[in-house]
């Protein structure tokens, strides 16, 4: 069987370091907020291109604390508005209703998956206060049209990187590009660990100290308690993990960039959309999606012939029972990208064997 993602592979690669790393923390008698993860926050700062990097328990945590931290700054209230994707994986939106805040979704680009800028600005109102990009499937989502509405607008831009560890819009790094980041480093992302973990990067020094308190009980000093935090940390040994993994990173992301070429090279289908790059820079492939209008037929044949696919996502946020009463009206793209996408097999670890059954499977597949 060809697995989606073989994760103990993956591990493998590294094992032995990963280990080493582990038993040092064992050793070291302290599990919180000690060395690896100063460590960490320093090299993802570093990686990424930013001043801070605050390590927290994961992504939903990374992207709620950014809210939260600019609800206790005055710069957002209870009820306005953010702007997001409509496509996004559910965490996104979770982040912000979480806060009380309103999400207002836009329609993606179905040639990149990612927030059509063209559609933003007919929905900003006088209670809109950012825009969440969300670097959907590892593509970046920034667009200069989008920096131009921020500041026209004077609109925070917070990045979702959760998908897209290492992806570049020209020198700089996706996690760089806004007022703040946040970043999953949950088991299957490009970046993972061995267990939940995320961070949040910014150049906003009040901000990160805000998010640093917030994530600590709401506390700066020890037993003083200035705003009604939550309990979300970086434990060591996941940190320890990150720390080594971080390492091959951009390795990872150039075998997952040459699996996506051979795709592209070998898939000629004319009934499948393959999806479009312009910039390889831009893209880390979290994901490889194509689009059919006979997805859950080719997914049945893929299965039977043993090779294991995923759907990104079924369901839509707005379709989803939790959001029933926000009353959404229709989104057409985002709708046909839930019914027609299929994420083939994608990882640093896939064989060029596996590659040559899959583009010949999926070649042969005929509705
Ligand atoms: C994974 C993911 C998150 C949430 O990260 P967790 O670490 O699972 O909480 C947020 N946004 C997107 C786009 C994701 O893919």
């Amino acid at each position: 069987m060809i697995k989606f993602l073989d994760l103990q592979k993956i591990t493998q690669n590294y094992s032995l370091e990963i280990k080493e790393a582990i038993n040092r923390v064992v050793n070291s008698g302290w599990y919180l907020q000690g060395e690896e993860n100063k460590k960490f926050e320093l090299s993802y700062s570093r990686y990424i291109g930013t001043n801070h990097c605050i390590g927290v328990a994961n992504g939903l945590d990374a992207l709620r604390l950014i809210m939260k931290a600019y609800l206790e700054m005055g710069i957002m209230q209870e009820g306005d508005e953010i702007i997001v994707p409509a496509n996004t994986y559910i965490a996104s939106i979770l982040a912000i209703t979480d806060n009380r805040l309103v999400p207002v979704l836009v329609e993606p680009d179905i040639d990149t998956f990612n927030i059509d800028d063209s559609k933003i600005e007919s929905v900003i109102t006088k209670r809109t206060k950012a825009i969440m990009t969300v670097h959907l499937y590892g593509r970046c989502a920034y667009t200069e049209r989008i920096a131009k509405i921020c500041k026209d607008y004077n609109l925070k831009l917070i990045e979702d990187n959760a998908q897209a560890h290492g992806c570049m819009f020209n020198e700089k790094k996706t996690g760089s590009l806004g007022d703040a980041a946040g970043h999953s480093f949950y088991p299957g992302k490009n970046l993972g660990a061995f267990g939940d973990a995320g961070a949040i990067t910014t150049n906003d020094p009040i901000l990160a100290d805000m998010i640093r308190g917030l994530a600590n009980y709401g506390s700066h000093v020890k037993y003083v308690f200035a705003y009604q935090g939550l309990n979300s940390r970086l434990d060591e040994i996941q940190a320890a993990v990150l720390n080594v993994k971080l390492k091959y990173l951009d390795k990872d992301t150039d075998s997952r960039r040459s699996v996506a070429n051979y795709y592209l090279n070998n898939i000629n289908n004319i009934n499948i959309t393959m999806p479009k790059v312009k910039d390889w820079k831009a893209h880390v492939f979290h994901l490889f999606t194509i689009l059919t209008p006979q997805r859950d037929k080719l997914q049945k044949y893929l299965a039977e012939k043993n090779v294991q696919t995923l759907i990104h996502y079924p369901i839509p946020p707005h379709k989803q029972e939790c959001y029933k009463e926000m009353n959404y009206k229709i989104f057409k793209i985002t709708e046909q990208i839930h019914n027609e996408i299929l994420s083939l097999p994608m990882s640093p670890v896939l064989e060029e064997n596996e590659m040559r059954i899959i583009c010949d499977l999926v070649n042969g597949f005929k509705d």
